[in-house]
C-alpha cells in the first residue's frame, strides 16, 4: 500500500526510471518491459507519452489551465474560452480531461500513457486526442492488438480505467493502468487529504473555493473509476 504522500504525487523515492524522462513504480515497470517485449514481436514500439506525474506538475497544468493560461478542449478537440465561463463551471471543463492535483493517477507511478512510435515519423509530436487513436487513427492498431491482449488477459496486468465514458473523465484510449496495484487505490485520497495537500503546497490552487464546494461530488464522478474497469481477481 502506497502512503498518502505517494497516493497525492508528493514523494516519488519508490519510482525505477523507464526510459527518457519516464518514471514508474518497479513491478509496474517489470510488467511494461513484457508488454514491450510482446508488442515488438507484433510489431509495434509501444513508447511512453506520459508515466509518473508529479503533484507540483498537476497543480501547473490545473492552475495554468484555469487561468486560460493552457488550452482546454472539448469532446470533439476544440479549444474552449474558459474565461468565459462561469468560474463554477469552469473547473468542470478542465476536469473532464485533467485531474485535480493530488488526484491524478498518474501520481501513483502505476499509470501510464501510451503510442506506438513504430506508426509516425521520428519527430511526430504526440497529442493524445481521441483522432489519434480512433479508426484509422496512427494508433488504432496498436490499441486493437491491446483490446484483444486485455479480452485474453495476456497484457501483464495492464487495463483501462477510461475506457468507457461515465459522465466524468472522456474516455482515454491511451491510459493503461497495471490493475495488480492500481485496484486497490481507487478512492484512498479523501476530501480531507486533498485539503491538507493543498494547504501545504506554496501555490494556491486556483478555483479552490469552487472545488471545495462540491469536492465529494466531484470524488465520485471525476476521480473514482470503481472496480470494473480490470476483471476480477486483480
Ligand atoms: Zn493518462
Amino acid at each position: 500500500m502506497l502512503t498518502i504522500e505517494q497516493l497525492t504525487g508528493r514523494d516519488d523515492t519508490c519510482l525505477v526510471p523507464v526510459g527518457g524522462n519516464h518514471r514508474l513504480q518497479v513491478d509496474t515497470a517489470a510488467a511494461l518491459a513484457r508488454l514491450q517485449a510482446d508488442a515488438r514481436e507484433a510489431g509495434f514500439e509501444l513508447a511512453i507519452a506520459s508515466s509518473y506525474r508529479s503533484f507540483d506538475r498537476q497543480r501547473l497544468i490545473w492552475n495554468a489551465k484555469a487561468t486560460g493560461e493552457r488550452v482546454v478542449h472539448d469532446d470533439a478537440g476544440t479549444p474552449i474560452e474558459i474565461l468565459a465561463l462561469p468560474e463554477a463551471q469552469r473547473l468542470h471543463a478542465i476536469l473532464r480531461f485533467s485531474a485535480l492535483p493530488g488526484t491524478s493517477r498518474h501520481h501513483w507511478g502505476t499509470d501510464l500513457d501510451i503510442y506506438d512510435a513504430a506508426a509516425v515519423p521520428a519527430g511526430y509530436a504526440v497529442q493524445l486526442t481521441p483522432a489519434e487513436v480512433a479508426t484509422h487513427g496512427p494508433f488504432d492498431a496498436l490499441h486493437c492488438w491491446l483490446d484483444a491482449r486485455m479480452a485474453a488477459n495476456a497484457s501483464h496486468g495492464f487495463f483501462r480505467p477510461y475506457a468507457k465514458d461515465r459522465g466524468g473523465v472522456a474516455p482515454e484510449r491511451w491510459h493503461l493502468s497495471f490493475a495488480p496495484l492500481a485496484r486497490e487505490l481507487d478512492g484512498r485520497v479523501t476530501a480531507e487529504a486533498l485539503y491538507e495537500c493543498w494547504d501545504c503546497d506554496a501555490e494556491p490552487l486556483v478555483l479552490r473555493r469552487w472545488v471545495e464546494a462540491e469536492l465529494p461530488a466531484l470524488l465520485g464522478r471525476y476521480v473514482s473509476v470503481g472496480k470494473r474497469w480490470c476483471p476480477v481477481g486483480y
